[in-house]
């Protein structure tokens, strides 16, 4: 996408029409077809279309939804361009996993070297923060020297090397969904769910995992806050995963409050890597053991629930899971003591308390509130032209259910940027402390509130 003003070529020109008939067709509540959306995010990749036009055509889609067959149609038309297709060697189960985003979330970092240390080969594609939700691409990049745009044979070096790849989308891989990431990042239109939808499953397209485990959060910092959203997306995903020949299954996890301590790119790596170490931290290491056996039992259907939990957690009681993370970030570029770095402590220059204004239960931390707190510290874009700041963010000094004292320090924001004292507003604002204990969060929702099938949206069984 472009925004020179003047002397369009002809091409151009067309791009222009077919983006605007194609805005104007949505709002009327046409169903775009397969060729259509293959042309349009065509002309975005090869930047014909100016991104004024582009940003109205994913506002207009963010408004009016797609149907799941133009989900399905759009995953594709973001892969196209790029290699597609089975990575890994024949005869192998390759799996990935992918969450819908959040305030500190940082389970892939965590569980793709679990899973890669019992054997089963993980190819993970990933993408960048979005909106006030970090994103592992910008994580990882915190790390100096790790590259996280990797051709697809090198990827494919890698992952045989180490059992373990990662890479971001990028001009080469989904690169649609690369394009229009970005765009998405700065419009307000993160938590559209056929968005959402293309956008996370193209990246899935570009590697050809064989199976998928996916983490769609639910609760106020994410982008599906309603559990029926989440299952919609939930179910709109597996479907379209299986129609592009990924076996695919999800689960709902809490997102009313950051995961774990950290929100953050270096800061997250450094609790990651805490986690990999087998310190328990609240919730994450929950979370990850729960991803990560779920994967294994499925690459392995011999396993029973409970050995798949045993191998998952032996992982990292036997140091085979932060071996195999060292070994790869090695392989992707990271300069020697990098990790360390980041491991021995914040690097930001200013580091500021927040204090607790009272004492009392923590009843909520508000996850939109402290990634947004976060976001204006340097650890995220307002504008496609900010650049992150990877010391950045916020760690946690409570989470709900802690009990705190006045005066206590219940966060530490880290930067010193110019909106330093917004953040602090925001942060304090995050924190609910009341006079008796909350009750308990589920961490993982229960399956049994999966509505049956006739609940969900026809267009499913239109597939
Ligand atoms: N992760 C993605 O890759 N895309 C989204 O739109 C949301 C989460």
């Amino acid at each position: 996408m472009t925004d020179r003003p003047d002397a369009c070529p002809p091409a151009d020109r067309l791009a222009s029409a077919l983006t605007i008939d194609s805005i104007e067709r949505k709002r009327r509540g046409e169903t775009l077809s397969a060729d259509h959306l293959l042309q349009l995010v065509g002309h975005f990749v090869a930047g014909r279309v100016p991104d004024y036009q582009a940003a109205a055509w994913l506002a207009t889609v963010a408004c009016m939804g797609l149907e799941a067959e133009e989900v399905l149609s759009l995953t594709r038309a973001y892969a196209a361009g790029g290699p597609v297709g089975r990575i890994g060697r024949i005869g192998e189960i390759v799996v990935d996993k992918h969450s819908t985003g959040g305030v500190g979330d940082k389970t892939t970092l965590v569980v793709v070297p679990m899973v890669a240390a019992c054997g089963i080969p993980f190819a993970k594609m990933s993408g960048r923060g979005l909106g006030f939700a970090g994103g592992t691409v910008d994580k990882l990049e915190s790390i100096a020297g790790l590259r996280m745009e990797l051709e697809r044979p090198h990827a494919a070096a890698i992952l045989n090397e180490v059992g373990m790849v990662i890479a971001g989308q990028s001009a080469t891989l989904a690169p649609g969904d690369a394009t229009t990431y970005r765009l998405r990042d700065v419009t307000g239109t993160v938590d559209s769910i056929p968005l959402i939808a293309a956008s996370i499953l193209s990246k899935k397209v570009a590697f050809g995992p064989d199976l998928l485990v996916l983490d769609v959060k639910v609760g106020s910092g994410a982008m599906t806050p309603k559990p029926e959203d989440a299952w919609t997306l939930a179910r709109l995903m597996e479907a379209v995963a299986r129609l592009c020949g990924i076996r695919a299954t999800a689960i709902l996890s809490d997102m009313s409050q950051p995961l774990g301590y950290a929100a953050g790119n270096a800061l997250e790596v450094a609790e990651a890597m805490r986690a990999l170490e087998g310190q328990h931290i609240p919730a994450l290491s929950e979370l990850c053991n729960h991803l990560a056996a779920k994967i294994i039992r499925l690459a392995r259907p011999g396993l029973g629930h409970d050995e798949a939990e045993q191998q998952a957690r032996a992982s990292l009681e036997s140091g085979a899971a932060l071996e195999i993370f060292l070994k790869w970030a090695s392989a992707q570029g990271a300069e020697a003591g990098a990790l360390d770095r980041i491991r021995k402590g914040p690097g930001a220059k200013r580091v500021s308390p927040l204090r607790a204004s009272r004492s009392g239960w923590v009843h909520e931390v508000d996850p939109r509130l402290i990634g947004t707190a976060a976001l204006h510290l340097g650890a995220g874009r307002l504008m496609q032209s900010d650049r992150i700041d990877p010391d950045a963010g916020i760690t946690l000094g409570a989470r709900v259910g802690d009990r705190v004292e006045a005066g206590d320090t219940i966060a530490l924001l880290h930067g010193d940027h110019a909106d330093h004292d917004l953040s602090a507003a925001l942060a304090a604002d995050a924190f609910r402390i009341e006079d008796a204990p909350p009750a308990p969060i589920a961490l993982i929702l229960d399956p049994e509130t999966r509505p049956a099938p006739d609940a969900f949206r026809a267009s499913e069984s239109e597939l």
